[in-house]
Parts: C-alpha cells; structure tokens; sequence
C-alpha cells in the first residue's frame, strides 16, 4: 500500500490512553495540583539570580547534576551513588517503569492512587495487579502481603501520603513489604514533608527499596522540573541505564542546589501548612453531609453529593479544586490542597455557599 496522506498505526498499548491531563483552568484561586501557595522565599531567589548570571548556558550540564546529589546525599547520610536527580519526580517514575517494568512483567498497584503509575506500565506493556484500597482508603495491607507472597511480582508502589487520599503507610507495614518478596518497592514521598514520615533510613538494610522525594511541594518548585530518589548503588546504576541524558538542565540544577542548601527556610511554612490542614479538616468535618479523609499532605479529600456539580458551583465562584468524582473507587470525591488561611477560607465560604444553593445543607 502506497503511503499516500496516510499514517501508520501507533502502538497498540496507545489504543484508549487518556494523556495525563491536570485539568488546569483558569481560575482566581487554584487549590486543584497541590502546589505551595507560597513562592520561593526573596532572599533565595536573590541567591539564585546571582548564580543564574554565571552560569554558562552553551555547555552541557552535569549529566548527573552531581553538585545536587552530593548535597541531598550527604544531608541523609548517604552517598552521590544512592542518589538520582530527575526531571520532576515523573521522569523518576517513569525510569522505574521502564526498568523494572516491561512485557511478562508486573506492577502491584493500590488504587485508588496516583494515576501515572499505571499509566507508565501501560506503557511499558507491563501487567497491572490492583490490589484495591479498603472503604476507609486505607491500604488493605494482608491482601497485600498476601499477593507479594506469589513472588511474581516484579514492582510495587507504596504512596505515603498517598494521593488523593492523604494517607500514610506505616513503617512496619513497609518493613512487612520489603521482606515479602524480592520486588521493587517503591515509597513515593512526594509529601512526606507534611507528614514527617520517611522510610529513607531503611535504604542501607534493603537492597529492594527505592524511595522517591520532589522539589515541586513543600520545597515550592513546581515550576521547575526536579525530583530525586534514594537506592542502593544497584538500583540507582539501572535507572541510570535508561534515563535520558541530560534530562535535568543546568539551570533547574543551580535553583535545586540554591532550594536544597536554603532548605531551613521553608521549615516555618512546612508548619504553617500543617497547621492550615488542621484548621481546613476542623472546618469540612463540621459542614453536615461531608466525609472528610484524614490527611497528612497538604491536600484533603473529601465526598459530597452531586460532587460534579459542587466542583462547578466552586469554579464558577473562581476557586479551583480538583474532581476525582469520576475516577474509579472516588464516587463524588473532590480534593483540595491546603492554601494559606485566606485561600482556605475563600475555598469553604464558597463550598458552605455552592451546598446551600444546591439544598445540600
Ligand atoms: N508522586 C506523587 C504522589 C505526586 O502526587 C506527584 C505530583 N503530582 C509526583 C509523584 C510527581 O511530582 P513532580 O513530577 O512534580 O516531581
């Protein structure tokens, strides 16, 4: 067949992928992508307008942005071999995917959670094993173990918080795990600032563990593209075999390193948002008809009737939060970040107001 104005079909595992999609519209408070309400602190920015102005923009950055894993490295008592940076904490996940994932291979999955890991194993024609979430949300942790028991499975991922739900895995939970069976574990603690809790300490007992951090939330750097992850030397040897050169730029180097040695600085609004999360669950578990999840990231979930047409009534009234309403295992679930005290409050003067109208409350 001549290839006249024709193409080719893509992949097959492309056939009814959905791209990630944010859902970022324009409103005049986003409470919807877990962001930091807060920028970067003025007196880091200085720091890093003065470093930005030297910096050589016609070579090639560090490949390893090395600077930037000896910093991260030694602050956690390890060392630049345990260490991976990544173009935002995605590209990390995504060089998980690849090598530990792959055809006649399996990734046990705990939804409801974050999407992209299944996403990245369709992908990369890897099996999905859903072991689903409990009604509460939380982990169902002997069928879990249980399934990890068969020693089939090749990657599992453990998000704590997890998101959406704000959860966190114990400790002893993931010791259970890492002890099942001889797959990768994955701890993604993207926002494990907010609940201060980190398995990072048990990477020199475990050969299988792999834990994952991000820049882009308690650390205010969304903007930017840059995330990390901790291993053993051999973990981090086999990402490195498939990542892409290059993939974090000289310039999100130099802010990372500027972010990483300010990163006292961002303590107090660490509190702040912990506080704020507080104040934010008080205030939705008094409004009647609500199911508030418990949560320690700087985000809430919450179930509500006509969740859709809430969400709508909060967008109207120019406060974007983020539906999951539709999302398997989150019937009428709506998720909002913690803002600063006044976003907050804009967020449940609206959500008291859109309930009335609909005669919820
Ligand atoms: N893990 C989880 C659980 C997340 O929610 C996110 C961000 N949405 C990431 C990883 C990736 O973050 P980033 O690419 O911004 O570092």
């Amino acid at each position: 067949m001549k290839g006249v104005n024709k193409l080719r079909n893509s992949v097959d595992c492309l056939t009814g992928l959905i791209p990630y999609d944010p859902k970022y519209l324009p409103a005049d408070t986003f409470l919807s992508a877990n962001e930091n309400t807060d920028d970067i602190p003025a007196q880091v920015r200085a720091l890093i307008m003065e470093r930005l102005e030297k910096l050589p923009f016609n070579r090639y950055p560090d490949p390893l942005a090395n600077n930037l894993r000896d910093a991260i490295a030694q602050a956690n008592g390890l060392h630049r071999e345990n260490v991976l940076i990544g173009n935002g904490g995605d590209e990390l996940l995504f060089d998980i995917a690849l090598a530990w994932g792959g055809p006649n291979r399996k990734l046990l999955n705990l939804p409801p959670t974050f999407s992209v890991y299944a996403h990245n194993a369709v992908l990369c024609h890897t099996e999905i094993v859903n072991i689903a979430r409990k009604d509460d949300l939380c982990i169902d942790e002997p069928a879990v173990l249980d399934r990890l028991s068969q020693c089939d499975i090749d990657y599992v991922v453990i998000t704590s918080p997890n998101n959406p739900t704000g959860d966190v895995a114990s400790r002893a939970f993931i010791e259970q795990v890492l002890e099942a069976s001889d797959a990768l574990v994955l701890a993604d603690e993207a926002y494990c600032e907010f609940s201060g809790a980190s398995v990072v300490d048990m990477i020199a007992q475990h050969k299988n563990l792999v834990v994952l951090r991000t820049f882009s939330k308690a650390y205010s750097l969304a903007g930017l593209r840059l995330g990390y992850v901790f291993a053993q030397a051999e973990v981090i040897n086999e990402l490195c075999k498939v990542r892409q050169p290059y993939s974090v730029d000289a310039i999100s180097q130099t802010i990372g390193l500027s972010v990483f040695e300010s990163r006292q600085l961002f303590q107090a609004r660490i509190e702040t948002t912990i506080e704020e999360r507080k104040k934010l669950y008080e205030a939705l578990c008094k409004i009647p008809g609500l199911k508030v999840y418990p949560s320690e990231a700087n985000y809430i979930l919450f179930r509500v009737d006509q969740a859709e047409s809430i969400w709508r009534a909060l967008f109207e009234k120019g406060i974007l939060i983020r539906d999951f309403s539709r999302s398997p295992g989150l019937t009428d679930c709506l998720r909002v970040t913690v803002g600063s005290a006044q976003e907050n409050e804009a967020f449940l003067k609206a959500l008291i107001a859109s309930l009335e109208e609909k005669e919820l409350v």
